[in-house]
Parts: C-alpha cells; sequence; structure tokens
C-alpha cells in the first residue's frame, strides 16, 4: 500500500510523533484507531478488535491487545489475534467491531501504516493533508537552490506558524527519554529477562578508552537509553518510528553535549533530517511490517547522518549522500524481533545505527564529488527490496533471530 497517487507529502507532525512505546505501528497506530472509532460510536457499550498479520502475530509482545483494551475504556473490549488470515490488503490489518446490547452497530477495517498513521479501509477521512508541493528530493533541491534555501528553510517555509513550537517539544521529549533513560536500570518488562544498559554504558570505561572509543560509548549510551525506555512503555519521539526512535536523539544529544549546539541549531537539523524521513516514508515505507527493518533503522540512520550533516553546516549535496550511504547500507535488513519484543534485536540495532550515521557523515563530507547513486534511488531501491524480503521477515517474528533464539 505505498502511495503512489500522493503527489506531495505530508507534515513532519505526522512522522515526528510523541506517545508510548515500544511500536508505532502496533501500540500508537492501534490506539489512535481505537479512540477514534468509539468517538465514532458514543452509543456503542462493547467493542471487539481483531488483529491480523503482523498485528496479529507479534501484537502480544507488542502491547497491542494492551493498548486495545485501554483505548476503549470505560467498556468492555475483547481481541482476537488472526494468524491465519491470508492476501490481507496491508500486512498490519486490524477491524474494530461496536456493539449495542448485543447488536454488532458498526464495524471498521483499519491499516497501521507505520509511524504511528493510521489508514480507514475506504474512507480518507483521517487521511492528513498533502503539504509539501514536491516530494523527491532532486525536486526539493531544485526549488532550494532556486530560492537560496537550506532544508530546515524549506521546511519551515512549508510548516508554516507554530512549527518550531512543536518541534521544541519534540526535541525535548527526546531529550526526556535520553536523560530518564540513562538513569533507569532494572529489567525490561515482557520476560525476555533483557537488562537495561544505558546506564552501564554510560558511566563505564572501554577498555581502550580514548576520545573515539568515548564517542562510541556515549552515543550508544544515548540510543540505548531511548531504545530502552521505548521497550519499556515510556514516552519517546517517532524518528521515524518507536522501534529506531533512539538514532536521532542519541547522535544529536551527544553532538549537542560536545560541540555546544543550541536547541534552535538541532531543531534544524531535526527538521532536515525529518525531511529525509519523510521522502523515505513517501516513495518507500518506514513500517517494518512493510517493508523489514531497513524501512525503520535504515531510514533513523538516514534521517540521523543527514541531520549531522546539517548541523556540521555541510551543503546540500554532502547532506543528500550521508543520507544516501545510511539506507545504502541498511539495504535488505530484516525485521525479525525476538518473541516480537522491540528488544532483540531492536535496541543494540539502534546502537549500531547511531554510530553509522556519524560514519556516513564523514565519508560524504570527503567523497560527495564522485558518488554515483541519489537519494531518490535508495528509496526507490529499498521498496523494491522491501517487497521481495519473505513476509516470515516482515515484523512476523517467524523468521531470522525471532526463530533461531527459541532452538536449543
Ligand atoms: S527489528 Fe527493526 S523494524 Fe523490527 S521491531 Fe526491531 S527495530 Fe522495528
Amino acid at each position: 500500500m505505498l502511495s503512489e497517487r500522493i503527489k506531495g507529502m505530508e507534515s513532519l507532525k505526522e512522522l515526528y510523533k510523541i506517545g508510548r512505546g515500544p511500536s508505532s505501528s502496533h501500540t500508537m497506530g492501534p490506539e489512535k484507531a481505537c479512540l477514534t472509532f468509539k468517538e465514532q460510536n458514543l452509543d456503542a457499550d462493547e467493542f471487539k478488535v481483531v488483529l491480523y498479520g503482523s498485528l496479529a502475530k507479534t501484537g502480544r509482545g507488542h502491547g497491542t491487545d494492551v493498548v486495545a483494551v485501554q483505548s476503549m475504556k470505560p467498556h468492555p473490549c475483547s481481541v482476537e489475534f488472526n494468524t491465519k488470515s491470508e492476501n490481507l490488503p496491508h500486512p498490519n490489518t486490524m477491524d474494530i467491531i461496536a456493539y449495542k446490547d448485543g447488536k454488532d452497530i458498526n464495524r471498521k477495517r483499519v491499516f497501521s501504516v507505520g509511524g504511528g498513521s493510521i489508514r480507514f479501509e475506504g474512507c480518507d477521512l483521517v487521511t492528513p493533508p498533502i503539504i509539501y508541493p514536491h516530494r523527491t528530493f532532486k525536486d526539493i533541491a531544485e526549488y532550494c537552490k532556486e530560492k537560496g534555501f537550506r532544508l530546515w528553510q524549506y521546511v519551515e517555509q512549508t510548516e508554516g506558524d507554530n512549527f518550531k513550537a512543536y518541534m521544541e517539544e519534540i526535541w525535548n521529549t527526546m531529550k526526556s527519554a535520553i536523560l530518564r533513560g540513562i538513569e533507569d536500570q532494572g529489567i525490561l518488562p515482557g520476560g525476555l529477562e533483557v537488562h537495561k544498559k544505558a546506564k552501564h554504558l554510560y558511566n563505564a570505561q572501554h577498555i581502550d578508552e580514548s576520545a573515539e572509543t568515548k564517542e562510541n560509548r556515549m552515543v550508544c549510551a544515548f540510543a540505548f537509553a531511548v531504545s530502552e525506555q521505548n521497550a519499556s512503555f515510556e514516552r519517546v519521539v517517532t524518528a521515524p518510528t518507536c522501534g529506531a526512535a533512539g538514532v536521532l536523539p542519541a547522535v544529536l544529544f551527544y553532538q549537542q553535549q560536545k560541540h555546544g549546539f543550541k536547541d534552535e541549531q538541532i531543531i534544524k537539523a531535526l527538521e532536515t533530517g525529518g525531511l529525509i524521513g519523510n521522502l523515505v516514508k513517501t516513495n518507500a515505507s518506514i513500517s517494518g511490517a512493510e517493508c523489514g527493518c531497513q524501512a525503520e533503522v535504515g531510514t533513523a540512520c538516514a534521517m540521523a547522518a543527514a541531520a549531522l550533516a546539517e548541523l556540521f553546516g555541510l551543503n546540500m549535496d554532502k547532506i543528500e549522500y550521508a543520507a544516501e550511504i545510511a539506507i545504502e547500507h541498511h539495504l535488505g535488513l530484516t525485521c525479525d524481533p525476538v518473541c516480537g519484543l522491540v528488544q532483540i534485536p531492536c535496541i543494540e540495532r539502534n546502537a549500531v545505527a547511531a554510530m553509522r550515521a556519524i560514519n556516513a557523515v564523514s565519508l560524504a563530507s570527503f567523497l560527495s564529488d564522485t558518488r554515483k547513486i541519489s537519494l531518490d534511488k535508495v528509496i526507490v531501491a529499498m521498496r523494491k527490496t522491501g517487497h521481495d524480503i519473505l513476509e516470515e521477515y516482515k515484523e512476523t517474528s517467524e523468521g531470522g533471530l525471532a526463530v533461531i533464539m527459541n532452538e536449543n
């Protein structure tokens, strides 16, 4: 269900969202769907939610059932996990049914399309407006060059008043997640007995502590901090999703600590990174269930690389190249969360991608003159690769680590 029909792009407010983890598509999207449906059916006295596809296969680990029941309160709500239905119109499909005195009075099919966004089948009522006139990096870059804009100026011009205040809240929420995360200790919920490690990483000494290894350790500590908060059902920002929420804040917070960048500078970087995320969301996917983890952590890495390139004042070509490198080397990355929890491999993967984003910017700063692949092309490659990845590796927990981990 890729958005070929759309001529431009939605607001970055549809990309950066604040909500409770652990999964934008499995908790934030279904929560929004349930609350919207409840609001539309005020006569109902009971609800039922039927989860299909990836929502059914990994919904328990992701807490989809818990969110559905909570959203429908004070009314009772039952949740059915339908893992058998095939040929679904979207891998994250759910039906919501309203009852009154035991009679079915309304039902809707909803798709959780990634990043907390939803689409009601046959109904465009909740489809956010298209506010960006362009949908390729090439067109945006041409427009910006003509106007003498940097990418963040294009974003601010398009988003209009109040957007900076929105982005301040986004950045403050990202920072809060890091600060909470590097103090937090204990075991993550879900039964895998995964220990929270951000605090340890933050305070530890590397066996070969140097400026470089310390940078790695700190960036990883910040990525772990956000991802562990996400896995603990705490508040995070989708960047572009909950599962990949640690990458971008880790890179920017580290640079702010190191160089003393002001919040206004970080927000411009976030706007630049957000534009890259929006391009992927529009032309490929940011959903692990649609295109695998390349769409989530790969996109997060590209957003972080572009944001950092903006923070360092690199030119348009270098920003593009940094984002392109970040995606290119995540192509084909599968999504195989163990027990359907957003913990293994997700938390470590956020840290690795954060370091990779910094490397991508270094490479781009030297090599952009000789590059051969555009950002637009690599996004198309992500989409095609995502379609070719077997379903077992797209947030179903039926392949890869999710299966191997449970074998003797
Ligand atoms: S493996 Fe990647 S896409 Fe899958 S749940 Fe984890 S972070 Fe999300």
